[in-house]
């Protein structure tokens, strides 16, 4: 699975001064899955912002030492970054500062504007200039320049919302308040908690609450923008209500972690109930059930339950390998660093082997062959998804129809070409088993985009060379 989520974002608003900075890194932490090229975080200690931000994970980047240096502050935001617009480059980290004619404010975003390309060649053309390639400068861009018409900054970014189309969770910080917006679709995950203390953390996963010992309280509501400041929680709903929900249904199958619970839906009993779903659609006699470690486990248990198969743990993961590694030496088979088979548990045994997705098929096959190598005599992949068929444009590396094998090959082929038994996918419409009652996006799936999509996204073309350039 080489499928990359872009960000996780985190804010912190405290109604006194404090050690806002750890509470952001402990927050990060718990979304380190949803980024790991680079990551940040913004204090504000009383209007005056103290940042640090660089490529690495979290606690790469944020040294006991470095931590040490935050002042203590009101507000924090953080982001953790895996770019889907925008090289993995210094520059591009999060979050976002501007000096603006009224102030300032940082800005952490997780999403993809559906139509960053064309608000950014519109803001060019009337002079703009940008220091980043990443669309989340467009977005503050719009932001800074409706703040100079309006009395407030949520106002700004209220008035902003009218012009950005796609998928976009933001968490801004003024001087004096923090503010969040999830995009009316709701594309992406927002919510937030409170601590025992009063402190209020919001984040783009329940889990990052949790890890702060915050109580949840609530997902924002797609269109909602929430303010905090010291006369206390504000709800504008004007953008609410305005669009169907379309939650990112992939949110469940493989990016957010297990323990995160997202519209009142549990990731983890949503990806049994995706492998219960499996089990019934693609049945098949065999000795074992294993799952691909991690997002393949819940699955897995599932088809188990579902199936009667007994469940097994047949593949382990090294701990200390990243979903970004690369290994130095390419001769080196990858998955075999990352993955290793249990000979004991499936050696002479039909194994039905449970992934998340298959996007070229290189990294299943290698599993296959793993398996094999360890002795087993048959092994059956079912995958908790569909095929992957289209782009997406809200904010994964989901983007060109050519990496993807299943627009090019039937699955008997796909299933041949990866060495397998046998190969069964989720169909579309058993996604809703997933999430009862949710509406949701599964663009990917089937091409039904809820926005307009860009002919030409325009995304790497800051990264492209003089000689790639038509
Ligand atoms: Fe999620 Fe796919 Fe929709 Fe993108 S297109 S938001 S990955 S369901």
């Amino acid at each position: 699975m080489s499928i990359h989520e872009e960000c996780g974002v985190f804010g912190v608003f405290s109604q006194s001064p404090a050690d806002v900075a750890h509470t952001a890194y402990y927050g990060l932490y718990a979304l380190q899955h949803r980024g790991q090229e680079s990551c940040g975080i913004v204090v504000n200690d009383d209007g005056v912002f103290a940042s640090h931000k660089d490529l690495g994970l979290v606690g790469e980047v944020f040294s006991a030492d470095v931590l040490a240096r935050f002042p203590k502050g009101t507000m924090a935001v953080g982001h953790t970054r895996y770019g889907t617009t925008g090289a993995a480059n210094r520059s591009n980290c999060q979050p976002i500062e501007v000096n603006h004619q009224k102030g300032r404010m940082a800005l952490a975003h997780n999403g993809n504007l559906s139509n960053a390309a064309v608000l950014r060649s519109g803001l060019e053309l009337s002079g703009a200039i940008f220091h980043t390639s990443s669309d989340t400068e467009t977005i503050a861009y719009i932001v800074t320049r409706e703040r100079l018409k309006t009395v407030s900054i949520e106002d700004a970014l209220s008035s902003a919302m009218n012009t950005l189309d796609g998928a976009y969770s933001i968490i801004l910080m003024s001087p004096q308040k923090l503010i969040c917006a999830r995009d009316p679709y709701g594309f992406r995950p927002l919510c937030y908690g409170k601590t025992e203390d009063g402190t209020y953390v919001i984040a783009s996963e329940s889990c990052a609450l949790a890890a702060v010992g915050a109580e949840f309280v609530r997902d924002l509501e797609p269109g909602e923008i929430l303010v905090f400041s010291r006369e206390g929680v504000l709800s504008r709903k004007e953008h609410c209500n305005k669009k169907k929900m379309r939650l990112c249904i992939f949110e469940y199958i493989y990016f957010a972690r297990p323990d995160s619970v997202m519209e009142g839906v549990s990731v983890h009993e949503a990806r049994i109930r995706a492998g219960r779903a499996l089990a019934r659609v693609h049945p098949v006699s065999a000795d074992i059930v294993i799952g691909t470690p991690d997002s393949g486990l819940d699955a897995a248990l599932g088809y188990s339950r579902e199936s009667g198969i007994p469940y097994g743990i047949g593949l382990i993961k090294n701990k200390y390998i990243g979903r970004t590694f690369i290994a130095p030496d390419h001769r080196m088979d990858q998955v075999r660093i990352k993955l290793s088979a249990l000979k004991n548990v499936v050696d002479g045994k039909k194994v039905v082997l449970i992934d998340d997705s298959i996007v070229r098929g290189t990294t299943s096959e290698r599993i296959v062959r793993l398996l094999r190598d360890a002795g087993a005599e048959e092994v059956h992949m079912r995958v908790s998804a569909p095929p992957f068929l289209f782009p997406c444009y809200y904010g994964t590396d989901i983007d060109s129809k050519e990496n993807l094998v299943a627009c090019t090959h039937t699955v008997e082929e796909i299933s041949e070409m990866i060495g397998a038994d046998s190969l069964g996918y989720l169909p579309v419409e058993d996604l809703k088993e997933l999430a009862p009652g949710l509406t949701y996006c599964s663009a990917c799936f089937d091409g039904k985009y809820p926005t307009a999509v860009p002919e030409d996204s325009g995304k790497d073309r800051f990264e492209r060379r003089l000689s790639e350039r038509v």
